[in-house]
C-alpha cells in the first residue's frame, strides 16, 4: 500500500512538474510568437510609416506617467530623430520626473502636462501624429491625461513592451521581448533606413534607456542584439562612462542615507524566497526625499542569496496610495501578481503598483497572499 501511495505520490509530481514545465514553454512560445508577429506586423506597415513621415508634420511624442530612463530616452531620442526630417515635434510628459535624467539632450524642449495644462491640450489638439512610448495603455499616463488622449484625433503610433497592450494605435510595434523601448525606436530608425541620421544626441539617449530599463546589461531580455546596438551608438558618439556617472554616480547625501534607512527596513520571508522593504512618508520627509530617489532600492532586497522575489511598498501621503515595485528572478510573473492583487502590471520580472489601504494592512495582504503563490515561488529559479 504505502509502495502504491509512494508510487502515486511520484506520478503526481512528476505530472504537476510536467504541467508547469509544458505551461511555461507554452507561455515562452507564445510570447516568441507574438513578438515575430509585432516584427512582421511593423515593417508591413513600415513604408506606410514612411510615407506619413515624408512630409513635415505636428508630432507629440508622450512617455508614461512618473517617466524613467527608457521613457524619457525613448521620447528624446525620437524626438531628435524627427527634427532631422523638419517635423514639428515636441514631448508631452504627464508629470516630471528625477533630477538624474535632466542633463538628457533636449530636456529643455520637454512640456509638462501636469504643470502645463493648456499648452499641452492644444499641442495634443493640433497633432496629426501621436507616438505613445514605453506603455500600451492611455491610463498608465495618469488621470490628468487620459480623457486628453483617448479624445486626440491624430494617428497614433504605440512603441512599447509591456505585457497586454490596447488596441488604440493603428500602428502598433509591441514586443514584450525587448529590453526596451529604446532599443525598439533604435530598430524603427532601422527599420526606416536611417541608422546614418543618428547623431550623438540620438545615440545618447537611446543608450540611457537601453543601460537602465536593462540593469546596466545584465537582466535577461538583453541579447547580442541589445549589445550590438549598444557598440553602435558608441561609435555614434554616446560617451558610455559619462552616462554611467551622470545616472549613477550623483547621488545627494540624503539619498544615501534614505538607502540606509530602507536597508535598516528590510524583511526575508525565507519561505517563499521573498524580501520587501518599506518607507513610510516620515521618512520620505526625514531624509528630504526628491523624485527619482528610491529608484533601484528594490533591487537590493532582490540581491539577497536564495531571495527571488521583491518588493518595495513607498507611503505617497499626497496621493493617498503606497506605491509599490515589484521585482523577480526566474519564471515567476510579477506582472501578474501586481494585476491580480494590486492594481498594476509590467514585464515578467519588474512591475509596479499601488494599494490604497494603509503601509499595515498593505503589508498583511502581500503576506498573506504569498502562500497562494508557494510552488511558482520555490519553482522559480535564481538568474534564470
Ligand atoms: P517601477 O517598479 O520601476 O515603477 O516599474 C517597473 C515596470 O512596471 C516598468 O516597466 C513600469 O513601466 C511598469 N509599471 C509601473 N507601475 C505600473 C502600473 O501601475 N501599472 C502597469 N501596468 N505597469 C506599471
Ligand atoms: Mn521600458
Amino acid at each position: 500500500m504505502i509502495v502504491f501511495n509512494n508510487l502515486f505520490c511520484i506520478l503526481g509530481i512528476k505530472l504537476w512538474l510536467k504541467t508547469n514545465t509544458l505551461n511555461f514553454i507554452l507561455k515562452a512560445f507564445s510570447k516568441y510568437l507574438n513578438s515575430v508577429s509585432s516584427l512582421s506586423m511593423i515593417k508591413a506597415q513600415i513604408t506606410e510609416i514612411k510615407v506619413l513621415l515624408s512630409s513635415p508634420k505636428n508630432i507629440v511624442i508622450v512617455p508614461h506617467k512618473n517617466p524613467d530612463g527608457d521613457a524619457m530616452g525613448s521620447t528624446l531620442a525620437l524626438y531628435h530623430y524627427l527634427q532631422v526630417y523638419n517635423h514639428n515635434v515636441v514631448v508631452i510628459t504627464p508629470n516630471d520626473y528625477p533630477d538624474f535624467l535632466k542633463w538628457l539632450p533636449g530636456d529643455d524642449t520637454v512640456v509638462k502636462f501636469e504643470n502645463q495644462q493648456d499648452d499641452a491640450k492644444s499641442l495634443i489638439a493640433q497633432a496629426d501624429l501621436l507616438f505613445t512610448l514605453d506603455f500600451n495603455a492611455f491610463h498608465r499616463a495618469g488621470p490628468l491625461m487620459v480623457k486628453v488622449l483617448e479624445n486626440s484625433s491624430a494617428t497614433k503610433i504605440m512603441i512599447d513592451h509591456h505585457q497586454q497592450p490596447d488596441n488604440y494605435a493603428k500602428y502598433m510595434y509591441s514586443d514584450v521581448l525587448m529590453s526596451s523601448t529604446c532599443e525598439m525606436v533604435y530598430n524603427l530608425i532601422e527599420m526606416l533606413g536611417d541608422t546614418d541620421k543618428i547623431d550623438a544626441n540620438i545615440a545618447t539617449c537611446l543608450y540611457v534607456g537601453i543601460m537602465t530599463d536593462t540593469g546596466s546589461f545584465r537582466f535577461p531580455a538583453t541579447t547580442t542584439k541589445t549589445h550590438q546596438v549598444i557598440g553602435v551608438l558608441i561609435e555614434k558618439g554616446a560617451d558610455n562612462t559619462q552616462i554611467h556617472n551622470n545616472i549613477y554616480d550623483t547621488n545627494s547625501y540624503s539619498r544615501l542615507q534614505l538607502l540606509g534607512r530602507a536597508l535598516q527596513n528590510l524583511k526575508v520571508i525565507s519561505e517563499f524566497k521573498t524580501a520587501y522593504i518599506t518607507l513610510s512618508q516620515a521618512e520620505l520627509d526625514e531624509f528630504n526625499f526628491k523624485k527619482g530617489d528610491t529608484e533601484g532600492f528594490v533591487n537590493y532586497a532582490l540581491s539577497l542569496q536564495g531571495i527571488i522575489f521583491a518588493a518595495i511598498f513607498i507611503e505617497n501621503k499626497q496621493d493617498d496610495i503606497i506605491k509599490i515595485s515589484f521585482r523577480s528572478k526566474g519564471t515567476f510573473s510579477v506582472n501578474e501578481f501586481s494585476r491580480a492583487h494590486f492594481h498594476g502590471g509590467g514585464h515578467t520580472n519588474a512591475a509596479g503598483g499601488r494599494s490604497d489601504d494603509n503601509m499595515q494592512v498593505t503589508i498583511d495582504k502581500f503576506i498573506s497572499i504569498l502562500p497562494t503563490y508557494k510552488s511558482e515561488l520555490s519553482q522559480s529559479q535564481n538568474g534564470n
